[in-house]
């Protein structure tokens, strides 16, 4: 953050180690009882703002899964998620299978496509092998 020349706030820096303690996506709830435990004097209203800010800097990536947005530290590459919308497992899911879907968009369609976290839900292995 420092490297880009963002100020950082000790605020700032609460909020992303409160993500960094997450196992891996964390809610905004998860986030803001650990910051509250810290900092109680930081409201949701400024938390929602600071998260924003933190996305846009890409510092920090969110995702829709399972109905609720969760947040966690991006990484030097962005990663994606395949949500089984039965059992709930998530797995990893390589930046690069978006690659060419990237560059058809910004091609054809002249769209700049924000490709940086994304949530696809459907049935795992296990849940297709199960039946119905
Ligand atoms: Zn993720
Ligand atoms: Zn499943």
């Amino acid at each position: 953050m420092r490297e880009r020349g963002f100020r950082v706030t000790p605020q700032r820096m609460l909020i992303l180690d409160a993500i960094c303690e997450g196992e891996e996506h964390t809610s905004f709830d998860e986030i803001y009882e650990r910051v509250q435990s810290k900092a109680p004097g930081i409201n949701q209203a400024t938390l929602y703002r600071t998260l924003d800010f933190l996305c846009e800097l890409r510092l920090v990536v969110s995702a829709e899964i399972d109905g609720r947005t969760v947040f966690e530290i991006a990484g030097e590459t962005p990663h994606h998620h395949l949500v089984c919308r039965r059992c709930g497992a998530i797995q990893e899911l390589a930046d690069y299978h978006f690659l060419e879907l990237r560059t058809h968009l910004l091609r054809e369609h002249g769209f700049k496509a924000d490709i940086n976290h994304l949530a696809i839900t459907g049935l795992c292995s296990q849940c297709t092998q199960s039946g119905t």
